[in-house]
């Protein structure tokens, strides 16, 4: 089941931000489930899921290195990667993709920058990308090897220093399980998929496909915020 942080008793801290009166509509529905102290009206529920996106979204790292030589490339997806991500989203949670594609590349052949070209692989897939709701976080330059767990865990700390509570990571890189390791999130919610599925003390996820864990863990994955 979904573990709570040790911090979740009464009287825990408040994870949500007072949302300006034209967000009130949704606000208010987050707001229903209120049970932090100090609520006096609506609040966005600030409790985040975070999500890898090559070899963790997508099939393998190579889907990406054919993206950037070939723009008109189609990444392929990892079965129920979409419906994994739309999961949280639905209950809730605030979506970040996480991913160490650097914002500089230019895709050979279309010259699609690397930003577009990934909002429009998440969007033409079906993943979540309600601006509100979820964020896409790339890196300013490329990042060399080891240096992603770096470049991930600041942007994590990034994330944490903004008031967002970090509820679970998905990914399969060495980096990614060194980068939530380092912001703490629990070993329980760190999912790996891959060569390292497992490492470190992080649930495994056997095989290539999201579809075993979609159906038999995220439904019992409690809405973000919930008493
Ligand atoms: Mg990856």
């Amino acid at each position: 089941m979904f573990e709570r942080g040790d911090d979740r008793g009464p009287g825990r801290p408040c994870r949500r931000r007072r949302l300006p009166g034209l967000l009130g509509g949704l606000g208010v529905v987050w707001a229903a489930s209120v049970g932090c102290s100090g609520d006096d009206g609506p609040q966005e529920c600030l409790e985040a899921v975070i999500f890898d996106i090559d070899e963790t979204l997508t099939i393998d790292d190579e889907e990406w290195e054919t993206q950037k030589k070939d723009g008109t490339y189609d990444p392929i997806a990892r079965e129920a990667a979409a419906a994994l991500v739309n999961a949280y989203a639905e209950r809730g949670y605030v979506v970040v993709y996480l991913t160490a594609r650097a914002k500089t590349w230019v895709l050979g052949g279309t010259g699609e920058g690397s930003p577009a070209a990934t909002e429009r692989w998440l969007v033409e897939h079906g993943f979540p990308r309600d601006p509100a709701r979820t964020r896409l976080i790339m890196s300013e330059m490329v990042v060399p090897g080891d240096a992603a767990r770096t470049y991930k865990r600041e942007a994590l700390e990034a994330l944490l220093a903004e008031g967002l509570s970090l509820e679970a990571a998905y990914g399969n890189a060495v980096t990614d399980v060194g980068a939530f390791e380092d912001v703490m999130i629990p070993k329980s919610v760190t999912f790996i998929i891959g060569e390292f599925a497992g490492s470190a003390g992080t649930v495994a996820i056997a095989g290539e496909s999201w579809l075993p864990h979609v159906e038999a863990y995220v439904p019992g994955v409690m809405a973000a915020c919930a008493p």
